[in-house]
Protein backbone atom coordinates (compact mmCIF):
# COMPACT_ATOMS: atom_id res chain seq x y z
CA UNK A 1 0.00 0.00 0.00
CA UNK A 2 2.57 2.61 1.10
CA UNK A 3 4.67 1.45 -2.24
CA UNK A 4 1.44 2.02 -4.00
CA UNK A 5 1.05 5.57 -2.82
CA UNK A 6 4.16 6.46 -3.38
CA UNK A 7 4.06 5.37 -7.02
CA UNK A 8 0.95 7.69 -7.38
CA UNK A 9 2.98 10.44 -5.71
CA UNK A 10 5.86 9.96 -8.26
CA UNK A 11 3.22 9.79 -11.29
CA UNK A 12 1.74 12.82 -10.09
CA UNK A 13 5.30 14.68 -9.65
CA UNK A 14 5.83 13.49 -13.55
CA UNK A 15 2.65 14.95 -14.53
CA UNK A 16 3.01 17.78 -13.13
CA UNK A 17 6.73 18.53 -14.15
CA UNK A 18 5.33 17.58 -17.86
CA UNK A 19 2.07 19.72 -17.78
CA UNK A 20 3.60 23.05 -16.20
CA UNK A 21 6.61 22.99 -17.98
CA UNK A 22 5.55 24.36 -21.31
CA UNK A 23 4.31 27.56 -19.36
CA UNK A 24 8.11 28.09 -18.14
CA UNK A 25 9.86 26.75 -21.12
CA UNK A 26 11.47 29.57 -23.42
CA UNK A 27 10.79 29.59 -27.06
CA UNK A 28 14.23 28.61 -28.55
CA UNK A 29 15.18 30.50 -31.62
CA UNK A 30 17.76 29.61 -34.17
CA UNK A 31 19.17 33.02 -35.69
CA UNK A 32 20.84 32.89 -39.02
CA UNK A 33 22.76 35.92 -38.76
CA UNK A 34 23.54 37.87 -35.70
CA UNK A 35 20.99 41.17 -36.13
CA UNK A 36 18.16 38.80 -36.30
CA UNK A 37 19.19 36.75 -33.22
CA UNK A 38 19.72 40.62 -31.78
CA UNK A 39 16.25 41.21 -32.85
CA UNK A 40 14.82 38.57 -31.60
CA UNK A 41 16.37 39.42 -28.20
CA UNK A 42 14.23 42.91 -28.20
CA UNK A 43 11.30 41.63 -29.42
CA UNK A 44 11.18 38.66 -27.24
CA UNK A 45 12.47 39.58 -24.13
CA UNK A 46 12.81 37.03 -21.71
CA UNK A 47 10.59 34.82 -23.62
CA UNK A 48 12.83 33.65 -25.80
CA UNK A 49 16.47 31.62 -25.67
CA UNK A 50 18.37 32.65 -28.94
CA UNK A 51 21.47 31.38 -30.96
CA UNK A 52 23.20 32.68 -33.93
CA UNK A 53 24.70 30.31 -36.32
CA UNK A 54 27.27 32.60 -37.40
CA UNK A 55 28.99 35.81 -36.06
CA UNK A 56 29.60 39.58 -37.77
CA UNK A 57 32.91 38.09 -38.75
CA UNK A 58 31.62 35.44 -40.91
CA UNK A 59 30.16 35.69 -44.20
CA UNK A 60 26.78 34.50 -44.23
CA UNK A 61 27.03 33.31 -48.02
CA UNK A 62 29.47 30.52 -47.10
CA UNK A 63 28.26 28.63 -44.44
CA UNK A 64 28.51 24.86 -43.35
CA UNK A 65 25.53 23.32 -41.96
CA UNK A 66 27.65 21.34 -39.78
CA UNK A 67 26.49 18.91 -36.80
CA UNK A 68 26.28 21.04 -34.09
CA UNK A 69 24.12 23.64 -35.79
CA UNK A 70 21.73 20.44 -37.05
CA UNK A 71 21.71 19.60 -33.49
CA UNK A 72 20.35 23.46 -32.47
CA UNK A 73 17.99 23.20 -35.71
CA UNK A 74 16.18 19.68 -34.29
CA UNK A 75 15.52 21.76 -30.96
CA UNK A 76 14.37 25.14 -32.13
CA UNK A 77 10.71 26.62 -31.97
CA UNK A 78 11.51 28.71 -34.33
CA UNK A 79 14.40 30.29 -37.04
CA UNK A 80 15.24 33.78 -37.90
CA UNK A 81 16.92 34.60 -41.24
CA UNK A 82 17.45 37.27 -44.10
CA UNK A 83 16.21 34.36 -46.75
CA UNK A 84 16.29 36.07 -50.38
CA UNK A 85 18.61 33.23 -50.46
CA UNK A 86 21.68 34.73 -48.76
CA UNK A 87 21.55 31.43 -46.84
CA UNK A 88 20.64 29.46 -50.19
CA UNK A 89 24.03 27.37 -49.68
CA UNK A 90 23.19 26.16 -45.61
CA UNK A 91 19.62 26.69 -44.58
CA UNK A 92 17.92 24.07 -47.33
CA UNK A 93 20.36 21.67 -45.91
CA UNK A 94 20.28 22.71 -42.25
CA UNK A 95 16.26 22.16 -42.26
CA UNK A 96 16.25 18.96 -44.16
CA UNK A 97 18.74 17.29 -41.77
CA UNK A 98 16.92 18.37 -38.78
CA UNK A 99 13.80 16.83 -39.33
CA UNK A 100 11.67 19.54 -37.77
CA UNK A 101 8.50 20.18 -38.92
CA UNK A 102 7.91 23.58 -36.82
CA UNK A 103 11.08 25.52 -39.17
CA UNK A 104 10.02 23.97 -42.38
CA UNK A 105 9.09 26.29 -45.15
CA UNK A 106 5.76 27.75 -44.75
CA UNK A 107 5.13 26.98 -40.95
CA UNK A 108 5.17 30.05 -38.56
CA UNK A 109 8.53 29.40 -36.95
CA UNK A 110 10.09 30.04 -40.40
CA UNK A 111 10.66 33.15 -40.45
CA UNK A 112 12.51 35.31 -43.25
CA UNK A 113 12.93 39.16 -42.48
CA UNK A 114 13.12 39.73 -46.36
CA UNK A 115 9.67 38.45 -46.97
CA UNK A 116 8.42 41.24 -44.96
CA UNK A 117 9.91 44.20 -46.52
CA UNK A 118 10.35 45.48 -50.14
CA UNK A 119 13.76 44.37 -51.59
CA UNK A 120 16.67 46.37 -53.84
CA UNK A 121 18.97 44.88 -56.45
CA UNK A 122 16.91 42.08 -58.02
CA UNK A 123 19.17 40.37 -60.89
CA UNK A 124 16.42 39.74 -63.20
CA UNK A 125 18.53 38.03 -66.40
CA UNK A 126 20.84 36.11 -64.05
CA UNK A 127 19.14 33.32 -61.93
CA UNK A 128 22.49 32.41 -60.85
CA UNK A 129 23.56 35.49 -59.67
CA UNK A 130 23.79 35.67 -55.45
CA UNK A 131 21.67 38.33 -55.21
CA UNK A 132 19.01 36.96 -57.96
CA UNK A 133 15.73 37.07 -55.86
CA UNK A 134 17.14 40.62 -54.41
CA UNK A 135 19.42 42.13 -52.29
CA UNK A 136 19.40 40.25 -49.27
CA UNK A 137 21.24 42.98 -46.83
CA UNK A 138 17.93 44.73 -45.13
CA UNK A 139 19.37 44.85 -41.70
CA UNK A 140 21.40 48.13 -42.67
CA UNK A 141 18.24 50.05 -43.34
CA UNK A 142 16.80 51.25 -40.00
CA UNK A 143 13.34 51.75 -41.65
CA UNK A 144 13.24 48.14 -43.13
CA UNK A 145 14.52 46.80 -39.47
CA UNK A 146 11.28 48.67 -37.94
CA UNK A 147 8.85 46.65 -40.56
CA UNK A 148 10.57 43.54 -39.71
CA UNK A 149 10.43 44.20 -35.86
CA UNK A 150 6.70 44.33 -36.21
CA UNK A 151 6.75 41.08 -38.23
CA UNK A 152 8.42 39.74 -35.67
CA UNK A 153 6.15 40.33 -33.21
CA UNK A 154 3.19 38.93 -35.13
CA UNK A 155 4.66 35.60 -35.46
CA UNK A 156 5.79 35.73 -31.75
CA UNK A 157 2.37 35.78 -31.17
CA UNK A 158 1.34 33.41 -32.83
CA UNK A 159 4.09 30.69 -31.94
CA UNK A 160 3.36 31.84 -28.42
CA UNK A 161 -0.02 33.57 -27.84
CA UNK A 162 0.18 33.41 -23.90
CA UNK A 163 3.19 36.37 -23.93
CA UNK A 164 1.30 38.10 -27.23
CA UNK A 165 0.71 41.43 -24.59
CA UNK A 166 4.93 41.26 -23.35
CA UNK A 167 5.70 41.44 -27.07
CA UNK A 168 3.60 44.34 -28.17
CA UNK A 169 5.33 46.31 -25.43
CA UNK A 170 8.73 45.35 -26.12
CA UNK A 171 8.01 46.05 -29.47
CA UNK A 172 6.78 49.14 -28.41
CA UNK A 173 9.69 49.62 -26.56
CA UNK A 174 12.01 48.70 -29.34
CA UNK A 175 10.24 51.23 -31.92
CA UNK A 176 10.14 54.17 -29.58
CA UNK A 177 14.08 54.73 -29.23
CA UNK A 178 14.66 53.08 -32.59
CA UNK A 179 12.77 55.95 -33.96
CA UNK A 180 14.69 58.44 -31.51
CA UNK A 181 17.68 56.77 -33.11
CA UNK A 182 16.91 57.00 -36.67
CA UNK A 183 16.81 60.86 -36.23
CA UNK A 184 20.19 61.10 -34.96
CA UNK A 185 21.40 58.97 -37.74
CA UNK A 186 19.83 61.04 -40.33
CA UNK A 187 20.96 64.08 -38.60
CA UNK A 188 24.51 63.41 -38.22
CA UNK A 189 24.89 61.85 -41.77
CA UNK A 190 23.72 64.49 -43.39
CA UNK A 191 27.30 65.28 -45.27
CA UNK A 192 27.43 61.83 -46.26
CA UNK A 193 24.31 62.72 -48.80
CA UNK A 194 26.17 62.48 -52.42
CA UNK A 195 28.91 61.07 -51.55
CA UNK A 196 30.70 58.69 -53.57
CA UNK A 197 31.80 54.74 -52.24
CA UNK A 198 33.34 51.98 -53.95
CA UNK A 199 32.45 48.62 -51.86
CA UNK A 200 33.72 44.97 -52.13
CA UNK A 201 30.64 43.25 -51.76
CA UNK A 202 27.14 44.47 -52.69
CA UNK A 203 25.92 44.89 -48.96
CA UNK A 204 25.54 48.32 -48.55
CA UNK A 205 22.54 48.86 -51.23
CA UNK A 206 20.19 49.63 -48.38
CA UNK A 207 22.16 51.76 -46.39
CA UNK A 208 23.57 53.77 -49.39
CA UNK A 209 20.04 54.61 -50.55
CA UNK A 210 19.00 55.65 -47.17
CA UNK A 211 22.13 58.08 -46.64
CA UNK A 212 21.94 59.06 -49.92
CA UNK A 213 25.10 58.12 -51.01
CA UNK A 214 25.97 57.09 -54.29
CA UNK A 215 27.72 53.83 -55.24
CA UNK A 216 30.14 54.04 -58.08
CA UNK A 217 31.26 50.26 -58.30
CA UNK A 218 32.13 47.12 -56.71
CA UNK A 219 35.61 45.59 -56.23
CA UNK A 220 33.70 42.14 -57.06
CA UNK A 221 33.53 42.19 -60.38
CA UNK A 222 29.88 39.96 -59.86
CA UNK A 223 28.40 39.26 -56.44
CA UNK A 224 29.87 36.25 -54.59
CA UNK A 225 32.73 36.61 -57.15
CA UNK A 226 36.21 37.80 -55.71
CA UNK A 227 37.85 40.87 -57.30
CA UNK A 228 40.61 39.85 -60.38
CA UNK A 229 43.30 41.92 -61.19
CA UNK A 230 41.73 42.77 -64.52
CA UNK A 231 38.80 44.28 -62.41
CA UNK A 232 40.99 45.96 -60.16
CA UNK A 233 42.64 47.71 -63.14
CA UNK A 234 40.09 48.89 -64.72
CA UNK A 235 38.50 50.62 -61.19
CA UNK A 236 41.64 52.32 -60.67
CA UNK A 237 40.76 53.98 -64.25
CA UNK A 238 37.57 54.77 -62.85
CA UNK A 239 38.78 56.80 -59.84
CA UNK A 240 41.24 58.58 -61.50
CA UNK A 241 38.42 60.13 -63.62
CA UNK A 242 35.55 60.63 -61.17
CA UNK A 243 35.90 61.45 -56.81
CA UNK A 244 35.44 58.84 -54.92
CA UNK A 245 35.40 59.49 -50.85
CA UNK A 246 35.89 55.72 -49.36
CA UNK A 247 35.56 52.34 -50.01
CA UNK A 248 34.26 50.20 -47.87
CA UNK A 249 34.08 46.70 -47.14
CA UNK A 250 33.00 44.71 -44.11
CA UNK A 251 35.17 43.15 -41.32
CA UNK A 252 35.06 39.36 -43.11
CA UNK A 253 35.88 40.43 -46.53
CA UNK A 254 39.72 40.27 -47.67
CA UNK A 255 41.19 42.93 -46.92
CA UNK A 256 43.87 42.74 -49.76
CA UNK A 257 41.45 44.26 -52.82
CA UNK A 258 40.82 47.32 -51.26
CA UNK A 259 44.07 47.89 -49.62
CA UNK A 260 45.60 47.63 -53.29
CA UNK A 261 42.82 49.84 -54.60
CA UNK A 262 43.77 52.91 -51.70
CA UNK A 263 47.34 52.32 -52.18
CA UNK A 264 47.10 52.78 -55.50
CA UNK A 265 44.31 56.08 -55.05
CA UNK A 266 45.00 57.37 -51.99
CA UNK A 267 41.19 56.77 -51.42
CA UNK A 268 41.17 55.35 -47.87
CA UNK A 269 39.18 52.15 -46.58
CA UNK A 270 36.48 51.83 -43.94
CA UNK A 271 35.64 48.74 -42.45
CA UNK A 272 32.75 48.07 -41.45
CA UNK A 273 31.00 45.77 -38.78
CA UNK A 274 28.85 43.82 -40.48
CA UNK A 275 26.45 43.20 -37.64
CA UNK A 276 26.40 43.38 -33.84
CA UNK A 277 28.77 41.31 -31.45
CA UNK A 278 26.79 40.84 -28.46
CA UNK A 279 23.03 39.95 -29.37
CA UNK A 280 21.75 38.26 -25.80
CA UNK A 281 21.99 42.62 -24.97
CA UNK A 282 19.09 44.42 -25.27
CA UNK A 283 19.96 47.96 -27.22
CA UNK A 284 22.50 46.44 -29.04
CA UNK A 285 21.12 46.85 -32.25
CA UNK A 286 21.23 50.75 -31.88
CA UNK A 287 25.20 50.67 -30.77
CA UNK A 288 26.46 48.61 -33.63
CA UNK A 289 24.21 51.22 -35.87
CA UNK A 290 25.91 54.40 -33.76
CA UNK A 291 28.86 51.98 -34.69
CA UNK A 292 28.26 52.22 -38.56
CA UNK A 293 27.58 55.79 -38.39
CA UNK A 294 30.53 56.80 -36.64
CA UNK A 295 32.91 55.02 -39.24
CA UNK A 296 31.69 56.63 -42.59
CA UNK A 297 31.68 59.84 -40.98
CA UNK A 298 35.39 60.58 -40.70
CA UNK A 299 35.86 59.29 -44.66
CA UNK A 300 34.25 62.45 -45.46
CA UNK A 301 35.60 65.20 -42.90
CA UNK A 302 37.48 67.18 -45.62
ZN1 LIG B 1 25.30 39.38 -50.63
Amino acid sequence: MRTHSKYIQFIGFVLFVTLSQPAFAKLNVLACEPEWAALVTEIGGEHVKVFSATTAMQDPHQIQARPSLIAKARRADMIACSGAGLEAGWLPVLLRKSANPKIQTGKPGHFLATDHVKLLGKVIDDPANLHAAGNPHVHFDPQRMSSIAEALKNILSKIDAENADDYQANLQNFSDSWNAAMQGWETSATKLKKRSVIVHHDSWVYLIQWLGIKQVAALEPKHGIPPSTSHLAKLLEIVEQQPVDMIIRSGYEDERPSEWLSRKSGIPVVTIPFSVENYSTPGELKRWMDGVISKLLPGVSK
